[in-house]
């Protein structure tokens, strides 16, 4: 197993639920903040049916009543959590929770190496693969191979897999701690010319604030300064009006990759690529981590020969990749204020 997020976690953890020995090399990087902290309701009864409730329950969290977009318009439209048919979502402490399903994951039996995977090589009894760790270069000898190294699909690219990306969205973010009162839990979405933002409450008194723009096209925002970023917030209507009550440090905002992009095949002979390594979906609508856990859950009884065949995985992710184009290209349609705009111009392209 390559990489320890949501998605490597619950492979390892259902394989090693029933026996199988699994070994999860992740490079445990010190990660700046880097996004992904809403759960929708949804969450509730895919972590309930991989028996991870407990998961939820040791996570610092924070109700999320809804979400709220000026799309398409200034107004802000605002829809209720609990029109969802699964409640009301969550914001969640992101480390905290990526930890607690990792500690699931070695509860269940599987064991972890720090480091990076370096070379790959195939002979007729497996996978051979070198893994740089602290204690030198480690030979590990496997059989099979699940990919959730994140949107850099590490190893599916070693083995000859191609990543072709629909955009070149990056995400710019920053954290900043409460100085005032702020009882908003909804999350806020606001299209601006030059890409959208988006703003929710975080546990602990603080709020992330992301600035999605395209990666060519931040050089001449300079949104990369804390200062410029913040300047940049404070000319919208809305999330301007959230930042009134934070602070920002001096830290620069970190700068992140959040474009749709996918492999060309999910899976290969001793392979499978999972979660974002296999496709990653545009932020906007909030579903990486569930998709995640899903296909962490699909991919392992691939494995386990549950009925679920390696073509069958790998359609059934590109598939869903492929909905969630065509739902993101009529969200960007709705946006028709800003024709002369590149960001806006490059995604008003029909998508069938
Ligand atoms: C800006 C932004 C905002 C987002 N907001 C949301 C949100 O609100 N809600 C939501 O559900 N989703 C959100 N997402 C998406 C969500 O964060 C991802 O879909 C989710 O993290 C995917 O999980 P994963 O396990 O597939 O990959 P990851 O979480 O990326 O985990 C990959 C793991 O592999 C390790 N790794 C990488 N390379 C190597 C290597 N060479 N060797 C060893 N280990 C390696 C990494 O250190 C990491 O631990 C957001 C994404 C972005 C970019």
């Amino acid at each position: 197993m390559l990489g320890a997020g949501p998605a490597g976690a619950v492979v390892a953890m259902v394989l090693g639920r029933r026996g199988v020995r699994v070994l999860v090399v992740d490079d445990g990087r010190q990660k700046a903040f880097s996004g992904g902290e809403t759960l929708p309701g949804a969450s509730r009864p895919i972590l309930g049916g991989l028996g991870l409730t407990d998961v939820l329950d040791r996570t610092p969290t924070l109700p999320c009543t809804g979400s709220r977009s000026a799309w398409g318009s200034d107004e802000l439209a605002m829809r209720p959590g609990i029109m969802s048919a699964y409640g009301a979502g969550l914001h969640i402490d992101r480390p905290a929770f990526d930890t607690h399903l990792r500690v699931a994951s070695l509860r269940s039996g599987a064991s972890a190496l720090k480091g990076r995977l370096s070379k790959v090589d195939r002979d007729d009894r497996g996978w051979i693969a070198c893994v740089g760790s602290d204690g030198g270069q480690i030979t590990v000898k496997c059989q099979w191979v699940f990919d959730c190294s994140g949107r850099r699909s590490i190893f599916a690219r070693a083995v000859g897999a191609v990543r072709r990306a629909a955009d070149k969205q990056v995400a710019v973010v920053a954290v900043a701690e409460r100085s005032g009162h702020d009882d908003d839990l909804a999350t806020t979405t606001e299209s601006v010319s030059e890409g959208w933002w988006y703003s929710a409450q975080l546990p602990r008194d603080r709020r992330v604030f992301m600035l999605f723009t395209d990666g060519d096209l931040l050089t001449n925002s300079g949104a990369r300064s804390i200062e410029r970023f913040v300047a940049l917030g404070r000319q919208t209507r809305h999330i301007s009006e959230l930042m009134a009550t934070y602070e920002f440090g001096r830290i620069p905002p970190t700068v992140v990759l959040a474009d749709s992009s996918s492999l060309d095949a999910a899976a290969g002979p001793g392979w499978l690529a999972v979660g974002d390594a296999a496709a990653s979906m545009d932020p906007l609508a909030s579903t990486g981590i569930i998709d995640a856990l899903k296909s962490g859950r699909m991919a392992a009884e691939v494995l386990l020969g549950s009925g679920v065949r390696l073509e069958d995985y790998s359609r059934a992710i590109l598939e869903r990749y492929s909905q969630n184009l065509r739902l993101r290209s009529r969200y960007h349609w709705m946006e028709k204020r800003w024709s002369g705009s590149d960001f806006w111009r490059r995604r008003r392209i029909p998508f069938v």
